[in-house]
C-alpha cells in the first residue's frame, strides 16, 4: 500500500481526507482505543493525511504524547495522532475500502476483554512490548 494516497470521510461526510498509509492493519484493544472507538481499534499508520475541511475535526488530549480526533458532528473515530508529528494512525473504518489493509497484528493484548478473540494467525502482542518499541499508543 506504500506511497498510495487512499480517500476517506467520516459517517456524515463533514471531513473528508487523504492518506498514505504503510504497513497493514493493527488492532489495538487496550482500553483507550475501546472506550474512545466503541469497539477495537483498527487502524492503519499512514506518513500523511490531509484533511480537506479541518475544522469539522475535533481534537481530545488523551496522552502526553498523542492525541485523538473525530468529526465534530457526527462522532466518528477518525485519527490517532503522535504530538510530536510523523505518525497518525488512521481508523480503517473511515477509508473507502476498509478492506485494502492486509491484518498485521493485534497490540495490547492483555487489555483484551476475555469475551471476544480474533480467528487467525498473527503477532498479539503486549502494551509493554509495544511501548518498548514505539515509546506509546495510549
Ligand atoms: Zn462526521
Ligand atoms: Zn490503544
Amino acid at each position: 500500500m506504500s506511497d498510495q494516497r487512499l480517500s476517506g470521510r467520516c459517517l456524515c461526510g463533514a471531513v473528508t481526507f487523504t492518506a498514505t498509509p504503510k504497513g497493514g492493519m493493527h488492532a489495538c484493544h487496550c482500553e483507550t482505543c475501546r472506550r474512545w472507538s466503541g469497539g477495537v481499534y483498527l487502524s492503519v499508520a499512514c506518513e500523511t493525511v490531509e484533511v480537506a475541511n479541518p475544522e469539522a475535526v475535533a481534537v481530545f488530549d488523551s496522552s502526553e504524547w498523542a492525541d485523538r480526533r473525530f468529526c465534530r458532528s457526527c462522532g466518528s473515530t477518525l485519527f490517532w495522532t503522535l504530538k510530536g508529528g510523523g505518525l497518525t494512525a488512521v481508523s480503517v473504518q473511515a477509508f473507502d475500502d476498509p478492506s485494502a489493509f492486509a491484518f498485521e497484528d493485534e497490540i495490547f493484548i492483555e487489555a483484551k476483554p476475555s469475551n471476544y478473540d480474533f480467528a487467525g494467525d498473527r503477532p498479539r502482542r503486549t502494551g509493554a512490548e509495544v511501548m518498548a518499541q514505539f515509546g506509546g499508543e495510549d
